[in-house]
């Protein structure tokens, strides 16, 4: 584990960083990378191994690195089944993921499929029907937006932290209207990613795999949108 340097304070809170933490967590990298090393796929896209060190890093407290958890693979492999569209995140998944689930007992994959039932997808096929831990993924979500925002600004996130996330809306109990805003939210930050200015920019070391945007219309009121395989968005807001 990397150490930070001594005297820095956690990222989330005013205890003294004891390690550093990845954001979003190494393993949804560490994932991507052994898959391309050790699969079939030789062909390594130019870069690679240099992006590797270019991953971003807090400062975090013991109470905060949630590496311990096991919340963050928890997240990044319900993420990596549910990048729909995405051939890269399904052939990482088939890869490395299901190894990730049958190590331990299989402990991560018995939590996931867990609450898996039988259904019917639209193209009539049988299939399975998961309900994810909304929470638990939320959690990690919100530390890596909390981390990116200090990797950013130099500062902690100014107040509490709500998670949005398009695909998981319904399985929350949200509504049709608040989804549509989110929608339009999405379309907000989309047209400022196509027109390329300053608050458009697309930040992250691997954006195959994964990419943010952050603005800030009033002071300390951050809206940040997380990209996971191109294809799987959260929104964090500060209200
Ligand atoms: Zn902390």
């Amino acid at each position: 584990m990397q150490r930070s340097s001594p005297g820095t304070q956690c990222y989330a809170c005013e205890q003294p960083a004891t390690s550093a933490e990845h954001a979003p967590p190494k393993c949804v990298f560490f994932f991507f990378f052994f898959f391309f090393f050790f699969s079939h796929r030789r062909d390594l896209p130019e870069g690679i191994p240099d992006q590797r060190s270019h991953l971003i890093t807090v400062p975090a407290c013991v109470a905060h690195n949630q590496a311990k958890s096991g919340d963050d693979e928890y997240a990044a492999c319900c993420i990596a089944m549910n990048a729909e569209g995405s051939a890269l995140a399904m052939a990482i998944f088939e890869s490395t993921r299901l190894r990730a689930m049958t190590r331990n007992d299989a402990s991560l994959g018995r939590r996931i499929f867990r609450t898996a039932k039988p259904a019917t997808n639209r193209e009539g096929q049988e299939t399975l029907a998961i309900r994810y831990e909304v929470a638990r993924i939320d959690r990690v979500i919100e530390q890596t937006a909390r981390a990116l925002y200090f990797h950013e600004t130099g500062m902690r996130w100014p107040s509490a932290c709500k998670i949005l996330c398009p695909r998981f809306f319904r399985d929350t109990g949200g509504h049709e209207e608040s989804l549509a805003r989110l929608e339009h939210l999405s379309g907000g930050f989309e047209e400022l990613r196509r027109r390329q200015g300053e608050l458009g920019v697309v930040r992250g070391a691997h954006p195959d795999v994964f990419w943010y945007q952050l603005v800030e219309p009033k002071p300390a009121s951050p809206l940040m949108r997380m990209m996971f395989y191109g294809t799987f968005e959260f929104f964090a807001t500060a209200s």
